[in-house]
């Protein structure tokens, strides 16, 4: 049987150090996990269970190490923020994942950008309304090549950290996550069978804040490398 229309790309992001790719079939994404973010967000962060949300696969924007990649600003915001995050890319499949052997479904590492509209996620938020308009645009998830567990090893400690035009403006430590990233497989999996291909966005530490057309973002955590974006 033919397709009617030609099948969309299989988005998918470089692995590091070499000529192999690894394929995305979801995004999701942790809301509010580390405990001064959530503070700069108007939120009490006691340890509540994480709560979560999605991007599209297409949402993508892979970032080659040593380049800066252009990043067009998007449509319908005045408050365009930047959110660095860990990200997780699972490899095996599963549900009710036990904490224990959370690890065991994690084929790799990256570090990514939540990229925001922060005003149009604040007044759906405010209104009860869902947050895609906010968070699942296009070229809203930035993220650098995928460092292999298999050679990474799995990151539970280390600096992460984002500059706005070579100005710090984000700060953090993997340790200071409130759910860490077994606990965030383990809840995930509950609601969601995983499948290889998933990423897994695990939140930002404080210091979000507005971009402008011309600025040039870079971010990192510390194994992973960095990635650099210009907004166009
Ligand atoms: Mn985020």
């Amino acid at each position: 049987m033919n397709h009617v229309i030609p099948p969309a790309p299989q988005p998918a992001v470089p692995v590091a150090d070499s000529g192999d790719s690894f394929p995305v079939r979801r995004i999701y994404c942790v809301g509010r996990n580390y405990a001064a973010h959530a503070r700069e967000m108007g939120s009490d962060p006691t340890r509540e269970p994480p709560f979560f949300f999605c991007k599209p696969a297409d949402a993508v924007v892979p970032v080659a190490h040593g380049i800066t990649k252009e990043v067009a600003y998007p449509s319908e915001t005045v408050n365009y923020h930047h959110e660095v995050e860990l990200v997780v890319a699972i490899g095996k499949r599963g549900s009710n994942i036990a904490i224990a052997n959370a690890l065991e479904y994690v084929w790799g590492y990256a570090v990514g950008f939540d990229m925001t509209r922060r005003d149009l996620q604040f007044a759906l938020r405010d209104k009860g309304r869902p947050w895609e308009l906010g968070k699942a645009f296009d070229q809203s998830a930035p993220i650098s090549p995928i460092v292999p567990a298999s050679s990474g090893g799995h990151p539970a400690h280390g600096r992460i950290w984002l500059t706005v035009n070579g100005t710090t403006k984000q700060e953090g430590d993997l340790a200071d996550l409130i759910w860490s990233v077994p606990e965030t497989i383990a809840h995930l999996s509950k609601y969601f069978e995983l499948f290889p291909g998933d990423l897994i966005f695990t939140g930002t530490p404080e210091g979000v804040g507005p971009v402008l057309r011309g600025d040039v973002i870079t971010g990192g955590v510390e194994g992973l490398g960095e990635l650099s974006i210009r907004i166009a």
